[in-house]
């Protein structure tokens, strides 16, 4: 079974259009194999099944396939229906009333009950989900019939995937190593006083030990990466605003794990007094007071670290011998509300994270994105000597907007690095401790980016966590240094003395 479609619609008309009935027919007749196919495969253009030319209107009924669907059928029939009308008989075209809008989606399964704008009924049947349509002409202006189908055939397809979540493809393996330590490094550190939980969720406080393998890190990623690969350091906001995540694709898929941020609904003192008064008397926030006076979320917290740097670039022609552009970040903290349960600082609701964005070509960027492969292969390799694999998964951009499966471009898509945890035993679950995208079009699209050329752009980032750099390194190698491998030992020098208690 097919995607099918089926209107009832009518164009309003000023005055009764029956002077007009003939040649309105014959106009209709001709549509078939013209505007009603153009653009469509042969055969599957969309069909008018019924014609009444009323007192008020000309209604008709179209079926359709997924090509000229019938609210496009509509919309094309518009301007040559109102020129007949109204060069020969002086007759207007008032607008488009909708009276019924069904699309039938085939599907395996029923889907759960969803709540969706437009959406009047939907039911299954015979092996599709039927979908009633309360729509009018402003919303097939809009297109919005075309996202409503979307929607659903997404959810169809992760439907189908079925918890299989994202896809895993290995690519590159280290193969096996033997590790001097299988302990969770998180409690490592604890028991060690190199970290402690901080007062908020997921949330830790890093003491001077954690932080200089923190630096270590980061200026392994300036020698080997910043430097030879030519990036230049760039800060990039920490707060973002919908408007960011809206052109980023974020707005379709990441409200279950974003830390929303709302403003103060004035910032007049006398507005807060209050509040503040009532802390001063029973010592405790009055919370609800509080969510009385502040705004909706303007947006939230960084979460995936580069669309907040785009619009930088939004609206602008970048000059080809500006291109490859290689820019980066690591001016705060990442956060995520992550699902529950208690992790190790493997898993936080705040991170620290060096972010890398590349622009260019897409020759350019897929050639950087394997020059970019390289230097990591150094760094895990011949540095940290790590166990650890690559694997191609579902692009972070889709797997952000909650799509599963692949791109269809094979050159767009992202590279996990993954290291074993030996502390979780041979078969357990390994890290992602950093990946890397080829995002294609995306982001230059989103943001309106264009080139002197007017080439194709393409853009691609990666994001190195340092949590989870610490925590695979730390897995693997322990807290002791002499366990760790000399060049990274030289690196990070002489560790700093812990702060000390009685
Ligand atoms: P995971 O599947 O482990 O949750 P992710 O797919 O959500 O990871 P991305 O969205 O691809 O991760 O983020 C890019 C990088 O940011 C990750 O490779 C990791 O280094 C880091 N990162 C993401 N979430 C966290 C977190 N909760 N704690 C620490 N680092 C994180
Ligand atoms: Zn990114
Ligand atoms: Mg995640």
């Amino acid at each position: 079974m097919e995607l099918q479609f089926r209107i009832k619609g009518m164009f309003r008309t000023s005055t009764d259009p029956g002077p007009a009935k003939d040649e309105v027919l014959e106009l209709l007749e001709n549509a078939r194999t013209t505007i009603l196919s153009k653009g469509a495969p042969e055969g599957k253009g969309a069909n008018i099944t019924s014609v009444v030319v009323k007192d008020n209107g000309i209604e008709l009924e179209i079926t359709s396939g997924r090509f000229v669907r019938v609210h496009d059928a509509m919309l094309r029939l518009r301007k040559p229906l109102a020129e007949l009308l109204g060069k020969g008989h002086r007759i207007g075209i008032r607008g488009i009333d909708i009276a019924e809008y069904t699309v039938t989606i085939p599907s395996e399964k029923p889907l759960k009950p969803l709540k969706i704008p437009y959406v009047s009924s939907m039911e299954y049947t015979d092996g599709a989900i039927v979908l009633s349509l309360d729509v009018g002409e402003s919303e097939i202006e809009k297109r919005i019939p075309d996202r409503i189908i979307t929607l659903i055939e997404d959810k169809v397809a992760a439907q189908s995937y079925g918890g299989k979540g994202e896809h895993w493809n290995l690519l590159w393996e280290s193969g096996k190593k033997e590790h001097v330590f299988n302990e969770d490094p998180t409690q490592e550190m604890m028991k060690q006083g190199w970290i402690k939980r901080g007062s908020s969720r997921g949330q830790w406080i890093h003491g001077p030990q954690s932080v200089a393998v923190f630096r270590a890190f980061e200026r392994i990623v300036i020698e080997e990466i910043v430097k030879p690969l030519g990036y230049r350091e760039m800060i990039f906001p920490k707060l973002v605003t919908w408007d960011v995540w809206q052109r980023s694709g974020h707005a379709k898929g990441v409200y279950p794990e974003i830390y929303y941020v709302c403003p103060p609904k004035t910032r007049d003192p006398e507005f807060w007094e209050e509040v503040a008064d009532h802390y001063k008397v029973t010592l405790e926030v009055p919370l609800d007071m509080i969510a009385e006076k502040i705004d909706k979320p303007i947006g939230g917290l960084c979460y995936a670290q580069c669309p907040p740097f785009w619009p930088f670039l939004q609206g602008e022609t970048m000059p080809d011998d500006g291109l490859p552009l290689y820019v980066f970040d690591r001016s705060g903290t990442s956060h995520r509300y992550e699902s529950g349960g208690i992790h190790g600082m493997e898993r936080v609701d705040e991170f620290h994270r060096i972010e890398l964005v590349f622009l260019g070509t897409p020759e350019q960027v897929v050639a950087h994105s394997e020059a970019m492969q390289e230097r990591y292969m150094h760094i895990f390799n011949d540095i940290l000597d790590l166990e650890w694999r690559t694997a191609w998964v579902t692009p972070w951009f889709m797997a952000q907007e909650g799509l599963a499966g692949l791109a269809t471009e094979t050159r767009v898509g992202t590279i996990d690095y993954e290291a074993v945890m030996p502390y979780r035993g041979e078969e357990g679950e390994w890290l992602e401790f950093q990946n890397m995208s080829v995002n294609g079009d995306k982001y230059p699209k989103g943001f309106n980016v264009k080139c002197q050329s007017n080439q194709e752009l393409w853009s691609g980032c990666s994001g190195i966590g340092l949590e989870r750099w610490a925590s695979a390194f730390y897995a693997q190698k322990g807290l002791e240094p002499d366990g760790w491998p000399d060049a990274f030992r030289e690196i990070v020098g002489e560790l700093p003395e812990g702060i000390r208690f009685l």
